[in-house]
């Protein structure tokens, strides 16, 4: 058991993102115990009163591993996504947040002014009569109080700063997160820098114990709509299971609790954009009856009636991968 300050640093931050990466690591149970063996946790928000200051006085590099999750929201996300990179030797992207940007990564939809605008304003479910919306600055008898500024669109840490190491995952499973801590305490080799890690290289379809024949869809339906053969494959039963579009390394979860895959373990290997990927395979899939003796507006009338039957394109697609997809510059050249 090593102890003192012969143990390599671990730091942990969140930026913009739920908590569940956390949970994640605290699902490693006493295998903590190991974690602490290992490691000196010389900077974690959520475990150690260590504050940014204690992180500015490090020497560059002293840090041996980071783990970075969320995606990058405001500035103080990207100054401290800027200083824990000076601080570390090897800067981890931690959750599908930081390595995608996640269902965060969903608001790059809209600008932050039409945010605020909707939730305060238009849309807000407090008494605000007043019309009173986030300032950035705000006087007070004690001083000023200053809140974070937005960016204009959430970015991943990929997208501000160079990273080593991608986990994906929302969260990332704890099995796989154990064989994170033993790759970086050394009990596993790590792969070259620029992997993907503690996931596979195919696709959630490649774990699925379900049986898989003809694929036809009609229509789509919420998994709430339908009640499902558990054997047989979700997407032939008309729910859209975004397995083949996402890497493996769940270990199939969703599909094996009779839920579809929603893909939070991001695009597999060799493929630039899922929801792209998804859009893909599922044009071999719908099923618009004969077409023979059809126009082509009448087939692509078809093709549309079933797409319709889908509540929400980019929530179902890219619910995980908008902020780093083929989608990202796009949407923001609109506005
Ligand atoms: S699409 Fe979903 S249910 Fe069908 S084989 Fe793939 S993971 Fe399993
Ligand atoms: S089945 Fe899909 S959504 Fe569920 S944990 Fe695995 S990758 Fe994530």
């Amino acid at each position: 058991m090593r102890r003192g300050s012969a143990r390599p640093k671990l730091a942990m931050y969140w930026a913009a993102s739920c908590g569940g990466c956390e949970m994640a690591i605290l699902s490693l149970d006493e295998r903590l115990f190991a974690l602490n063996d290992s490691f000196e946790v010389a900077f974690c928000p959520c475990l150690v009163d260590a504050k940014i200051a204690d992180l500015e006085a490090l020497p560059d590099g002293d840090i041996a591993v980071a783990l970075f999750n969320g995606g990058i929201r405001t500035n103080d996300d990207r100054a401290m996504a800027s200083l824990l990179r000076q601080k570390s030797r090897t800067l981890i992207a931690f959750g599908s947040c930081a390595h995608e940007g996640c269902i965060p990564g969903l608001a790059n939809l809209r600008s932050p002014q039409e945010h605020i605008r909707s939730s305060f304003l238009e849309n807000s479910t407090t008494a605000n009569a007043r019309r009173i919306t986030p300032k950035s600055s705000t006087q007070v008898k004690e001083g000023t109080l200053h809140l974070p500024l937005w960016n204009d669109r959430l970015t991943t840490l990929a997208q501000n700063v160079p990273v080593e190491y991608f986990l994906p995952g929302c969260p990332p499973e704890p099995h796989r997160v154990a064989e994170l801590f033993r790759m970086i305490s050394g009990e596993d080799e790590m792969p070259p820098a620029g992997s993907v890690i503690g996931a596979g290289s195919s696709t959630v379809c490649a774990e699925c114990p379900r049986e898989r024949g003809r694929k036809n869809a009609s229509r789509f339906y919420r998994i709430h709509e339908k009640t499902t053969d558990p054997s047989l494959c979700l997407i032939e039963q008309g729910i859209l299971c975004m397995g083949i579009a996402t890497r493996d390394g769940c270990g199939c979860r969703c599909p094996a609790a009779n839920i579809p895959c929603s893909g939070c373990y991001g695009r597999p290997e060799g493929v630039s954009d899922q929801g792209a990927a998804m859009i893909s395979a599922l044009a071999s899939v719908i099923d618009i009856g004969h077409a023979e003796g059809l126009s082509s507006r009448e087939i692509y009338d078809r093709i549309d009636a079933v797409i319709n039957t889908l509540p929400d394109y980019v929530g179902t697609f890219w619910k995980y991968s908008l902020a780093d997809s083929l989608l990202a510059g796009l949407l923001v050249r609109q506005r």
